[in-house]
């Protein structure tokens, strides 16, 4: 077999499909790879089925739904120097095994695995999703497992991605250990440990806003794009100087000999079809209080009526 496999002709170049060409690709690395990749329209297993991610958020078309609370956050306080990875598509961060949400109107723990980004050169272009067809700089995810129970089927909400857009704003000195880390590895399939500690909690937004979220069930952004997301777009973006943003396009490549940049790892948004983009129910300003403040006045009011 080996002294067959010796006297084929040298594979790639001199064949019409290389090999590589089953291997998928975001639109901008088409021309770059002599479309020898699958571009998003070509994009195999679950891609072209009709629940698919990332879709535009018509606001004024989401339904209220009073059973999406907040979350509870566990381990996303914790500060870490975390293994960050240029994977060949993304920069993506692994999260070992101690964090995880619960609430959020999901049915039970999700386990945190990874976050990772999507991002642009133009700041109205490197969002998956779109709010009213409007499109931010740049958009993280933060995917969750759903911790196994006794059944071990399937199912539309086997993964739980929180979403953050990124919007051009002043320096955010919280993201800066993850920004340095970029420099370390600029070619795929190349690791490195963040510099400085930091927490899940100093990337996101106020944790006050993280009440206000968009929620569909949806699938993977990438192949091979399983429809098993219960997707969670938090409506408070996270805000980046315009030069954090722009360090990953700058810094980062799709390819080991660094002629394409990493950027516009955006996939086109996909029809909603018969979906519906619920909301988190928003409180009135009595709720949203913390219980003790309102605890407090009703316990008065109680002792008062005992006493009279
Ligand atoms: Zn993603």
């Amino acid at each position: 077999m080996l002294i067959l496999l010796a006297s084929l002709p040298p594979p790639t170049e001199s064949l019409p499909f290389p090999i590589s060409s089953s291997h998928w690709c975001y639109q901008i690395q088409l021309k770059p790879s002599n479309y020898t990749c699958l571009g998003p329209d070509e994009w195999e297993g679950s891609c072209q089925n009709s629940r698919q991610s990332p879709v535009n958020i018509v606001t004024a078309k989401t339904q209220l739904d009073p059973n999406l609370g907040r979350f509870s956050f566990s381990g996303y306080d914790r500060k870490h120097q975390w293994v960050v990875e240029n994977n060949g598509h993304t920069v993506m961060v692994s999260l070992g095994d101690e964090v995880s949400i619960t609430g959020g109107g999901l049915s039970t723990r999700y386990r945190a695995k990874q976050l990772h980004l999507h991002w642009s050169k133009a700041m109205d272009r490197g969002s998956e999703h779109t709010f009213n067809g409007e499109r931010f700089a740049m958009e993280m995810h933060i995917v969750h497992e759903k911790e196994k129970g006794p059944s071990r089927n399937t199912s539309e909400d086997e993964i739980a991605v929180l979403a953050f857009m990124v919007e051009v704003g002043s320096n955010n000195v919280n993201f800066q250990p993850l920004v340095e880390a970029l420099s370390d590895i600029r070619r795929p399939n190349t690791n490195t440990t963040m510099k400085r500690s930091i927490s899940l909690f100093d990337l996101l937004p106020e944790e006050e806003s993280l009440r206000h979220y968009f929620r569909y069930l949806g699938s993977l952004t990438t192949p091979t794009c399983d429809e098993k997301v219960v997707w969670t777009v938090f409506q408070e973006p996270i805000q980046l100087h315009r030069d954090q943003i722009l360090a990953f396009s700058q810094k980062l490549f799709y390819d080991h000999d660094q002629s394409v940049n990493m950027t516009d790892n955006v996939r086109p948004v996909q029809s909603l079809g018969q979906r519906q983009v619920f909301r988190s129910g928003a409180p009135g300003p009595l709720l949203s209080q913390p219980l003790p403040t309102l605890l407090a006045p009703a316990l008065a009011c109680l002792t008062v009526g005992f006493l009279r």
